[in-house]
This record gives structure tokens, C-alpha cells and sequence, in this order.
């Protein structure tokens, strides 16, 4: 039944919406999450590979630096914060990340020193070199002898997402908050700009404020609100494999395609970057192309087994900048979403932004304002 009395009502229980849930749990408010599957959690935030560094990350604009800086900084606080709180471990482990073509080193370098500063990283210490051969055997001895040279990035770690959805999940419980799920929200409705309620089959609810934090399908629960946002639904799959633990320990980047050792054993190798829109299915050819890319980087996976090939839909935006903003029209919705590729690692400083907005309601004008860099384009 709908409740009462909610200061923040969020719709969508992925990585950003429980990650804000937590921050405005801490803040003291009262929140609620609307989630519309059986469990929150289970989209793109338990389809990712958790990697904390975005992809080649000298790419991006520095809006996403700076949130990737924060996510760097608190990663490893939070994932014991979560641990010591619900006894589920969501694995982080600073792994280190090997990036093997290493054409665009002039770029990463001058990247990785503005990062370095961000971070507060000593001067004397190197988030980025370049290594040779025999470097490599000895950070990963099972690496193809193909490889002479790569880019080593020794403070990326990462999570493992189901886990670490579990473990907020859990936490968010503990705190108060209510996530309540095979919750479609349906429509939005609104008066004298302002959202009144949602509309969901159990009803309407209400709240002070509005988060739409729904991945992928923010765009088009935001349609009836006549808001035209910019973010589209975009395919990645996944396939696992099963060995021993401790057979391969760095995130390895090639090609634009990556494996993932966790603590266990299992490696995840992906992915794959498809518009076809709200289709979550796998293929027989994602699952080949993922494989030859990760067999080509390490051989040994030829003869390991596949126990697993999913697919996620990431929330796509333009250049990665996820949108955290008011909505021009309605006096009491924020919008944070369009998190694409890295969602995990820049959701925690997404969040943080998010809650301040829904706290603070002066700082209306200032989300919304040409210097706020994740403003509704
Ligand atoms: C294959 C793959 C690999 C990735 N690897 C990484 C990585 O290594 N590192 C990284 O940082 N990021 C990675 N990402 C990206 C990251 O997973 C996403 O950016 C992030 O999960 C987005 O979180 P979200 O909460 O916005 O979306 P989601 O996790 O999709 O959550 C949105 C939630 O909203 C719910 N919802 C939608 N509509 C409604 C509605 N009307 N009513 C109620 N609920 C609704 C959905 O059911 C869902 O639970 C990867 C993604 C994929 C797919």
C-alpha cells in the first residue's frame, strides 16, 4: 500500500537510485524506492563488470573525471562500510589494470597527471606507466606472448556487482529505507508544476521530492512530463568463465574488450556495445567475439569453461555525462541518469550530487545553471 510521510520517493532500484537512496538515508530523510521487478538490482548495475576506472578513461570529458575521482576515493571505504553492515562482501579488490594498445600513451599520460592531483595521489607515485614484456610476466604470467608492452594502472580496482547490490540492498533495509518492489511505476502526474503522484497498480504515491533514477528507461517515463532527455538503451553482453582462483589477477583491457579475475575463479569477459534497443537477449555471435578477444589476450581461456553469457542495457547518453538535474518544468523531480558505461564507479559521486539537490531545494537554480556540467542538454 502507499505510504505516507516520504520526503523522497525514487523511481528505480539500480547502482544510482539505492546509491542516492543511501545518501539521503544518512542525511536523515525518509525514502522510499520504487522498484518494478522482483528485486532491486537486477538491470544493468548486476549486469556490469564493476570495473572502478571508466574504459580508457582519458576519453571522457572531465565532468566524468571528476564523479570517477570521487568513486576512486570512497570505493574501498564503502565496500567495508557494506560489508561490516550485512556481513556480504562486495569483493572490491584493488586488482590493478593492464590496457594493452597503448597508441594513445601521450593522451593517458597527461590524463593520468590530472587525475593524480584529483586523486591527491603523491607526486613520486604513478596512477599510469608504460611497462615492457617483462613487467607484464611478472603482473601476469598466463598473458598472451603477443603482448611487448601496455599501459599499467596499479590503483583501478573493483566490485562485483550482484554482490554488491546485494550488500546496499541489505543496508538500505537496515537504515530504514523502504524498497518495494513489483512497483511499475506507470505514469507520472502533475499539477501546477509540480508532480502530485505516481501511478503504479498498487496505487498512487506521494512524497516531498522525485528521483528518476530508472537506467535506461528513464527517457521514456519521462516522455509524458513533455521532457525529451537524451538517454537510449544500449546492449552489453557478458560471458563467464570458471577456473581456479588466482589464476589471473589484473583487469586486462584490449581492443576495447576486457577480462575481469574474481576472488573465486570466475572471469568475465565482455563486452559488447549494441543499439537495439529495450532487447536483452544474448547471441551465438557475442558470445564468439567475446570469447576470441579474450582468448586472444590470455590462450589459456580457450580450454577453460563457459558457464555463463548474459546481457545488460546500459543506460546510453552522448559522451558518458550522466544527466543530475532538476526538471525545468517540475518544481520537485530530479532527474540522475545516462551513466552509460560506468555507471558503478561514477554513481557514488552522481549520488552525492543527486541527494544534495533533493536536500537543499535552493540549489534548484544551481543544478540548473550553465555551470552545473550534468544540466538536461
Ligand atoms: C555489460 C555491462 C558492463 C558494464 N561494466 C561496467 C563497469 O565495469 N564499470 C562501471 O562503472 N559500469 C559498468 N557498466 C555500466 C553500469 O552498469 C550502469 O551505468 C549502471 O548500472 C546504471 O545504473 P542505473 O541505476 O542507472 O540503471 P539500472 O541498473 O538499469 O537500474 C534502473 C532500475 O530502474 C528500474 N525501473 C525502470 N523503469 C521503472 C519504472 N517505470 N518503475 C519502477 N522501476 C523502474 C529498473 O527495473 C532497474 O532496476 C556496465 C554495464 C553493462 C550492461
Amino acid at each position: 500500500m502507499p505510504g505516507n510521510n516520504i520526503d523522497t520517493l525514487i523511481i528505480g532500484g539500480g547502482i544510482i537510485g539505492l546509491l542516492t537512496a543511501r545518501e539521503l538515508a544518512l542525511a536523515g530523510q525518509s525514502v522510499t524506492v520504487l522498484e518494478r521487478n522482483p528485486r532491486a538490482g537486477l538491470e544493468s548495475s548486476w549486469a556490469g563488470g564493476g570495473i572502478l576506472s571508466p574504459l580508457y578513461p582519458w576519453r571522457y570529458p572531465d565532468a566524468v573525471t571528476d564523479l570517477s575521482a570521487i568513486g576512486h576515493l570512497e570505493y574501498p571505504g564503502l565496500a567495508a562500510e557494506l560489508l561490516e553492515a550485512t556481513g556480504i562482501d562486495p569483493e572490491y579488490i584493488r586488482s590493478g589494470h593492464l590496457i594493452l594498445d597503448t597508441e594513445e600513451q601521450d593522451e593517458a599520460k597527461s590524463w593520468a597527471k590530472e587525475f593524480s592531483k584529483k586523486i591527491r595521489l603523491d607526486s613520486k607515485i604513478k596512477y599510469l606507466s608504460r611497462i615492457g614484456r617483462r613487467e607484464i610476466s611478472v603482473l601476469e604470467p598466463e598473458l598472451s606472448e603477443n603482448f611487448q608492452a601496455a599501459l599499467w594502472l596499479p590503483y583501478v580496482g573493483q566490485v562485483r556487482n550482484p554482490r554488491i547490490m546485494k550488500s546496499l540492498i541489505q543496508d538500505l533495509i537496515q537504515r530504514g529505507v523502504k524498497i518495494i518492489t513489483d512497483m511499475p511505476v506507470e505514469k507520472i502526474n502533475t499539477s501546477a508544476g509540480k508532480v502530485v503522484n505516481v501511478e503504479t497498480p498498487a496505487g498512487k504515491w506521494s512524497a516531498g521530492n522525485y528521483l528518476v533514477a530508472a537506467g535506461a528507461w528513464s527517457a521514456t517515463l519521462l516522455e509524458d512530463t513533455g521532457l525529451t532527455l537524451n538517454i537510449e538503451p544500449v546492449r552489453g553482453q557478458m560471458i563467464l568463465f570458471k577456473t581456479e582462483p588466482g589464476r589471473l589477477n589484473r583487469i586486462i583491457m584490449n581492443n576495447g574488450k576486457y577480462i575481469i579475475p574474481r576472488k573465486d575463479g570466475h572471469i568475465v569477459a565482455g563486452s559488447t556495445l549494441e543499439y537495439v534497443g529495450f532487447d536483452k537477449s544474448t547471441t551465438d555471435d557475442a558470445g564468439h567475439l567475446l570469447m576470441s578477444e579474450a582468448v586472444s589476450i590470455v590462450p589459456f581461456l580457450a580450454k577453460t569453461p563457459v558457464v555463463s553469457q548474459w546481457a545488460g542495457l546500459r543506460p546510453g547518453s552522448a559522451d558518458g555525462t550522466p544527466t543530475i538535474d532538476w526538471h525545468p518544468q517540475l518544481d520537485n523531480l530530479v532527474i540522475c541518469s545516462g551513466h552509460f558505461r560506468n555507471g558503478v564507479i561514477i554513481g557514488l559521486g552522481s549520488a552525492r550530487i543527486a541527494a544534495s539537490l533533493l536536500q537543499y531545494r535552493s540549489l534548484k537554480y544551481a543544478g540548473s545553471s550553465s555551470t552545473n556540467p550534468y544540466k538536461i542538454k
